[in-house]
């Protein structure tokens, strides 16, 4: 544990801990993942949610309540929460780590969502821990499952087993990008496949992703998940769009 300490002190003097919004050098003792600047830009979605699918209410002045899509129809997934609004800061962190392919972004910003206190999620109630996986084609491309680095921090922080396996991605769908609500559904239908009932069975799951957008993705996944037999379906990603 001392040697780790020395080298990660020797580290941080070689390459010294940057602001994952705009890459300035931290204050060693005042700042952690992000500079003063971008950590005020940053709106954390901890009150004022809708309990089911996190949709935040930032300027409202009503607590948490339910929003007009849960409403209508509610999610597979009991609960989703996110750490913070897809913008500034964040989005940026986000485009670094997927686009500009910077695992090591990646690594911090996983250890951020790690830290974050989810509101009403307890995650002693879930046992096993699943990435939102990619078509086998964009994985190639991208080299790797940025859902992946983040649940790899999670399952170190909660001790809870991860597999990378029971949800696979069938399907390789046009981007989501630019797509309304209902269109992203249609799109992304039939997507995913289940690996293992048994083991869907026997676990209540905590789905990961990067981004919540309209969430007909992890919705999807959380529905196939609930046809397998799962029970509870939590689903945590780094950002939301708000
Ligand atoms: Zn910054
Ligand atoms: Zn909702």
């Amino acid at each position: 544990m001392i040697w780790q300490s020395v080298f990660k002190n020797i580290a941080d003097v070689i390459y010294p801990p940057a602001c994952l919004g705009c890459s300035e050098i931290l204050h060693p003792e005042k700042e952690k993942y992000f500079c003063g600047a971008c950590h005020e830009q940053i709106k954390y979605l901890n009150k004022r949610i809708c309990p089911v699918c996190g949709m935040a209410f930032l300027d409202s002045p009503a607590g948490n309540h339910l929003c007009g899509h849960c409403l209508e129809q509610r999610p597979y997934f009991s609960i989703a929460r996110a750490v913070a609004a897809y913008e500034k800061a964040i989005l940026e962190a986000i485009r670094k780590f997927k686009y500009g392919r910077d695992l090591s972004v990646g690594s911090i910003l996983a250890s951020f969502m790690a830290d974050f206190q989810f509101p009403d999620f307890d995650y002693r109630n879930y046992s096993l821990i699943v990435p939102v996986p990619l078509h086998i084609k964009k994985l190639r491309q991208r080299g790797f499952n940025q859902s992946v680095i983040l649940a790899q921090a999670l399952k170190k922080k909660w001790q809870i087993p991860l597999n990378y396996f029971l949800l696979k991605r069938t399907k390789s769908t046009l981007t989501q990008t630019g797509l309304h609500k209902k269109e992203r559904e249609q799109n992304i239908k039939g997507a995913f496949a289940v690996t293992d009932t048994k083991a869907a069975e026997e676990n209540n799951i905590i789905l990961i992703d990067d981004v919540y957008t309209t969430g007909a993705t992890v919705n999807e996944c959380a529905k196939i998940l609930r046809r397998a037999g799962v029970k509870e379906i939590a689903v945590l990603t780094l950002a939301r769009v708000i």
